[in-house]
């Protein structure tokens, strides 16, 4: 039988590339319920999904903020079963917290955290009755790893990792599976409209040298990170049919070198000293990678040394 698959946010970028690379399937598995906020902009999913509309793909209405609209959206799936969850909504925030509101903040924590809590709260009851059942959550490297100007989006995505790495024990029991995708930067709406807000913004609360530091450094290395990093929404997809997924995994290996760093020093320093230097001091940037390579062989000589017998 085919393998009932909901995803959120589904009118553009990632969830979009999801719910058609599925419903494309060659081995036909999935009978995928593509959902979104605003049926308005279903257009361009119709569009992308073609003849499959309809078949292996119906297009639902869901607002991870209202709970009323999940529930509805769950119930008019046959026996509500859902056996692949995918949650993907979700929005970014830019700039520095002096010139945000906490209105704003609050949105994306409700849009990015809550949003997936109300979808738990709804399907993994039934998940858990049957034993079976896949969440795939679409986070980030934000979600292991803060950057510059960030803050709330990244405090969002670590809200996300830890709740899901708290659930993760308990959905072993049910023989639940629970993967966070991690992508690096992707090029969607979410870049667009993230940039757009950010040039946009009132910086009048903050002093003279935050301003600077977000519109002349920030914002004029945004479209770069993007074009040099940046991956399609469709190679992200591509990761969503891989069988025995990890707990965790990171999307773009173009960018894991940043979230090693994390790893490589317990206390926390180096990833910081790291994002520094490559912002603030763009020439020191080749000394910080090279004393990066040299505590990475530091490290491994210590676990090595860790290995040998004791004497
Ligand atoms: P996107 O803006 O194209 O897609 C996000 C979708 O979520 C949109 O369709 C939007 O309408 C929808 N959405 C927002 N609020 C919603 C709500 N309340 N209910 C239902 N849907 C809602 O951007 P994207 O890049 O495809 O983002 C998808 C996911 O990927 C997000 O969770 C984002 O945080 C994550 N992500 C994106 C990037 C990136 O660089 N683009 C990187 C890492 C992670």
């Amino acid at each position: 039988a085919r393998r009932n698959v909901l995803i959120t946010g589904c009118s553009s970028g990632i969830g979009l590339a999801i719910a058609v690379k599925m419903a494309k399937d060659e081995q036909k598995r999935f009978k995928v319920f593509a959902t979104m906020r605003n049926l308005a902009k279903k257009e361009p999913l119709e569009a992308a999904a073609g003849h499959r509309l309809g078949k292996t793909l119906e297009i639902k209405q869901l607002d991870v903020c209202d709970e009323q609209s999940i529930k509805t959206c769950v119930n008019s799936i046959p026996d509500r079963r859902i056996d692949v969850l995918v949650s993907n909504a979700g929005m970014g925030l830019i700039g520095p917290i002096e010139c945000q509101s906490i209105e704003e903040m609050k949105t994306v924590m409700d849009t990015n955290f809550f949003g997936l809590v109300r979808l738990l709260k709804e399907i993994l009851p039934d998940m858990k009755r049957r034993k079976s059942g896949h969440i795939v959550i679409i986070s980030s490297v934000m979600g292991i790893q803060g950057i510059l100007f960030n803050d709330v989006y990244a405090a969002s995505k670590f809200a996300v990792e830890g709740f899901c790495e708290s659930l993760a024990i308990q959905a072993l029991k049910f023989k639940l599976q629970l993967s966070l995708i991690e992508p690096g930067p992707v090029v969607t709406e979410f870049e667009r409209k993230v940039f757009e807000d950010g040039m946009k913004m009132d910086l009048s609360a903050a002093d003279e040298e935050t301003a600077e530091m977000f519109t002349n450094i920030y914002l004029k290395n945004y479209k770069q990170i993007f074009q040099s990093l940046g991956q399609s929404a469709e190679d992200v997809a591509e990761i969503i049919l891989a069988e025995n997924p990890p707990f965790r995994h990171q999307t773009n290996t173009l960018y894991t070198p940043m979230t090693t760093l994390k790893y490589a020093d317990p206390n926390g320093d180096l990833p910081i000293d790291i994002f520094y230097k490559m912002v603030f001091q763009h020439d020191k940037i080749f000394s910080a990678s090279l004393n990066f390579i040299k505590l990475l062989r530091w490290r491994s000589r210590k676990s090595f040394d860790l290995g040998k017998p004791s004497q």
